[in-house]
C-alpha cells in the first residue's frame, strides 16, 4: 500500500484516539460524549480546532493550556499515538476488510477500557454492550468468524473467567474477578474466536503476574493497592489479536500437537 495512504490511516487512528480521550474522561462521569465541545477542565476555556489536532497540538502548546497554562496530561498524545499506530498495523495486516473493521473496533474499545479501568476500577457496561452490538452486526453482514467459533469464543471467554472467579472465591476467599471482567471476556470471545481467546486470557494472566511482581519489588512492603484486571485483559487480548496464531503455533509445536 502506498505510504501516503498509510499515513492518512495513522492520522485517522490518531483522530479517533482523540475521541477516545473524551470517552475515557467523560463516560465514567456519565457525561455526554458529544456536547459540550472539549474544554480545559481547569479554566473552562473552549479548545479551538487548531489546539485540538492530535499529537501535534500537544507539542506546539508544549503540554500547557493556552488559557491558564495548567499542564495537559502527556497521556492524551500517547493515547492518540497508540490509536494511530495500531490502526496502521491493522490496515497493513488485513487491508480494507471486515476483519480489519472488527479488529479496529475491538482495539478502540480496548484502549478505552484500559484507561477507564486504571482510573476508576470499572468497565462500564455501555462500552461492552456497544462492542457486542458492533461485532454482531459485522457477523451478520459478512461473517468475520464461523458461527461455531463465534459462539464458542464467547463461551470460552466468559466461562474461563467465571471459573477463575469461583476458584478465587472458594480457595482464597476474595474477589479476584469482577463482573466487568467477565462481560469483557465474553465480548472478547465474540471478536477473537476460541483459539485467540484462550491465548489472550493466558497472556493476560502472564502480564498480570509479571507486572504484579515487578510492582511489588518497586513498592516493597507497601501495598500497591488493588490493581484491576481489566487492563491486563486488554493487553492480553490485543497480543492475541496480533500474534495469537503465531503463539498458538509455537505452543502446539512445543507440546507435540503440530
Ligand atoms: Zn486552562
Amino acid at each position: 500500500m502506498e505510504a501516503f495512504i498509510l499515513f492518512w490511516f495513522f492520522v485517522l487512528g490518531a483522530a479517533i484516539g482523540s475521541f477516545l480521550n473524551v470517552c475515557i474522561y467523560r463516560l465514567p462521569q456519565k457525561l455526554s460524549i458529544i456536547s459540550p465541545p472539549s474544554f480545559c477542565p481547569q479554566c473552562d476555556r473552549k479548545i479551538k480546532p487548531l489546539e485540538n489536532i492530535p499529537i501535534i497540538s500537544y507539542i506546539f502548546l508544549r503540554g500547557k493550556c493556552r488559557g491558564c497554562s495548567s499542564k495537559i496530561s502527556i497521556r492524551y498524545p500517547i493515547i492518540e499515538f497508540i490509536s494511530g499506530t495500531l490502526t496502521l498495523f491493522v490496515i497493513i495486516d488485513s487491508g480494507y476488510t471486515l476483519t480489519s473493521a472488527a479488529a479496529l473496533i475491538f482495539i478502540y474499545i480496548g484502549i478505552t477500557v484500559f484507561f477507564i479501568d486504571i482510573d476508576h476500577g470499572i468497565i462500564p457496561d455501555p462500552i461492552v454492550i456497544l462492542g457486542v452490538a458492533a461485532v454482531l452486526i459485522i457477523q451478520l453482514t459478512g461473517r468475520h468468524l464461523g458461527w461455531v467459533d463465534f459462539i464458542s469464543g464467547a463461551a470460552a471467554g466468559a466461562g474461563f473467567l467465571i471459573f477463575t472467579a469461583l476458584v478465587g472465591k472458594f480457595m482464597f476467599k476474595k474477589e479476584s474477578m469482577g463482573g466487568g471482567d467477565i462481560k469483557f471476556s465474553f465480548m472478547m470471545g465474540l471478536f477473537l474466536g476460541p483459539q485467540n481467546t484462550v491465548v489472550g486470557l493466558f497472556a493476560s494472566f502472564i502480564f498480570a503476574a509479571f507486572i504484579g511482581i515487578t510492582l511489588k519489588i518497586i513498592h516493597g512492603d507497601k501495598p500497591a493497592g488493588e490493581i484491576p484486571f481489566g487492563p491486563y485483559l486488554v493487553m492480553g487480548s490485543l497480543t492475541a489479536l496480533f500474534y495469537g496464531d503465531i503463539i498458538a503455533d509455537i505452543y502446539l509445536t512445543w507440546v507435540g500437537l503440530r
